[in-house]
């Protein structure tokens, strides 16, 4: 018998969605205005101020925060712009899109973040910017990485779609690099549905930013259309349909509200999950580092064969058939036959995103799950693991 029945299945990254965004959300519809407005200024004014970050400017989603920050950065054909290859596809999607070359700086296995020593590796005089990514919600080593940076003239664009409650040596993550893009993709800390939302250090790029991400007009319809006066826009830039909606902008504030109370809730299954999984032959996240806050976006635990009897996709669709949903973040890009034509790349070149990304699975830790539902994923990891029956002397 299975843990969870079917019609039970506990979905992955399921968002928590309470009567206050439902009430919300119909009071933009009765409002009458659905696109950008007073609700997504909102938004930008308490993320910014919930982050002590300067200037915020919210976007359609993660993807078109990054690709417009790189456009901001000046970043474009003949550059190259390092990452990291345990990423989602949308941050190397959108170095490309910018018309650079993306170059891939292997992780540190213990973080499984950016490793520096790597990207100080891979600079050459084409070296225009580096895009760490706080993995799963912990801080990348932002100290070497901005020291580099600042050496080097290199742009900063931070990738935080799992980090909006991540901080390293007391400040946000976000607010270290010229950039910061943030997701509320439905599986995400916070959620909007789609949406993102960009940080930025400086006013002007915030200003560019907001003018890319629509159309490249001067003047967005809240103020076109309101009682001043007709008002012409003039296009400046080819821009993009990018601009978040009033919609979205109503769930994210009150989502917002209860960031850290999810957060906390993340916290406690991560340590129950630590707990619980202490003896298993899995391999664990590592602690979170002194003086930093981790994000707790993903708990992976690492299924090594040899050592668990069982491959890793085997495990995935075991846990899958007990009736728990389960993720993989992520394969090495370097597995995708798209980057290996375009670019050459090779799993063998980056050997420990390649490794992980061959073992890691996520189990399911958003805040929606109760505590009964976090029991249910533990079962299942025991089910799912060979049963050692002797132990060897
Ligand atoms: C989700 C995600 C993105 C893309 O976010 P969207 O809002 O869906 O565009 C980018 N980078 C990472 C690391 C992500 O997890």
């Amino acid at each position: 018998m299975a843990v969870r029945s079917k019609e039970n299945f506990l979905v992955f990254g399921a968002p928590r969605i309470e009567e206050d965004e439902i009430q919300e959300l119909e009071a933009v519809m009765r409002s009458g205005w659905l696109g950008t407005g007073p609700r997504v200024a909102a938004f930008e004014h308490d993320f910014c101020r919930y982050r002590s970050a300067e200037h915020a400017v919210a976007l359609s989603s993660c993807s078109a925060a990054l690709h417009l920050s790189l456009l901001a950065a000046g970043i474009g054909s003949g550059d190259e712009v390092i990452t990291t290859p345990l990423t989602f596809c949308a941050t190397v999607n959108s170095i490309i899109h910018a018309g650079a070359t993306p170059v891939l700086a292997d992780i540190d296995p213990r973080t499984m973040n950016i490793d520096p020593e790597q990207v100080r590796a891979l600079l050459t005089d084409r070296t225009r910017a580096i895009v760490p990514v706080h993995f799963a919600g912990r801080p990348c080593e932002m100290d070497p990485l901005m020291e580099m940076a600042t050496q080097r003239g290199l742009k900063v664009i931070e990738d935080c779609a799992h980090a909006i409650e991540t901080e390293y040596h007391g400040r946000s993550a976000g607010t270290f690099g010229d950039f910061g893009c943030f997701s509320f993709y439905v599986t995400k800390n916070i959620v909007t549905g789609e949406g993102g939302m960009v940080f930025t250090r400086r006013e002007e790029d915030a200003a560019r930013i907001k003018i890319l991400g629509l159309h490249g007009m001067t003047k967005d319809a809240w103020k076109r259309f309101g009682d001043e006066g007709y008002k012409h826009y003039y296009v400046v830039a080819a821009g993009f349909k990018y601009n978040m909606m009033d919609l979205q902008a109503a769930i994210g504030l009150k989502q917002l509200e209860k960031v850290d109370a999810y957060w906390r809730r993340r916290q406690v299954i991560w340590n129950r999950y630590c707990e619980a999984f202490a003896e298993l032959p899995l391999g664990l996240p590592a602690a979170p580092e002194a003086n930093t806050r981790h994000a707790h976006h993903l708990f992976n635990v690492l299924v090594d064969s040899e050592r668990c009897g069982i491959s890793r996709d085997d495990f995935l669709n075991g846990m899958t058939a007990q009736g728990i949903g389960v993720g993989v973040h992520y394969l090495s890009l370097t597995e995708h036959p798209y980057y290996q034509e375009t670019y050459g790349w090779k799993p063998e070149d980056t050997p420990h995103a390649t490794r992980i990304g061959r073992q890691t699975v996520s189990l399911p830790i958003s805040a929606k799950l109760s505590d009964r539902d976090v029991e249910d994923v533990i079962e299942a990891v025991c089910c799912v693991l060979p049963q050692r029956t002797a132990d060897v002397a």
